[in-house]
């Protein structure tokens, strides 16, 4: 297993859907090992395989805030939503992608997610709270889209400066 690097707004690879998987093979398991290691390494809730420059529709979350319950490391190849409430959840979001910045996204509260799991097998479920924002703002990525996106293009053009500039300070160093 490897800790990725994660690929930082602005990044053309981050606006480009990815490509759905044919096939579950060892090297896609190997794969999802490390986004899982590099997600806990960051240390975040949720990634996607663009950020870390692989095309794929794959995405690993644990959103188990207790550090005192077990870890659930879910890793959901091909999701898609097949259902999301009326019922709308605001939730203060950030990204691995855009270090240190957060906004309040809404979303719906709760979806049903259908996706292939790592023996191939269809899974099925449907997630609410923390989850359900995550899974949401993971999907998105492998779409091309970011939370950011979602805020009003004054706000988002600040942040994607200071990425910018973020950038340019870590070439530097
Ligand atoms: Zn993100």
């Amino acid at each position: 297993m490897a800790v990725r690097d994660i690929l930082i707004h602005p990044d053309p690879r981050l606006k480009t859907p990815a490509t759905p998987v044919a096939e579950v093979t060892d090297e896609l398991r190997a794969l999802a090992d490390d986004m899982l290691e590099t997600m806990y390494a960051a240390p975040g809730i949720g990634l996607a395989a663009p950020q870390i420059g692989v095309m794929k529709r794959i995405l690993v979350m644990d959103c188990v805030k207790d550090e005192e319950a077990p870890a659930r490391p879910m890793v959901l190849i091909n999701p898609s939503v097949v259902w999301s409430s009326d019922e709308m959840s605001i939730y203060e979001e950030g990204c691995l992608s855009i270090p240190d910045q957060y906004a309040e996204v809404e979303r719906p509260s709760e979806v049903e997610v259908v996706w292939t799991g790592l023996e191939g097998e269809e899974r099925r479920e449907r997630f609410d709270g923390l989850w359900a924002t995550c899974v949401q703002h993971e999907i998105d990525h492998l779409d091309g889209k970011l939370f950011i996106d979602y805020l009003k293009p004054l706000k988002r053009q600040m942040i994607t400066r200071k990425m910018v500039k973020l950038k340019r300070e870590k070439a530097r160093a």
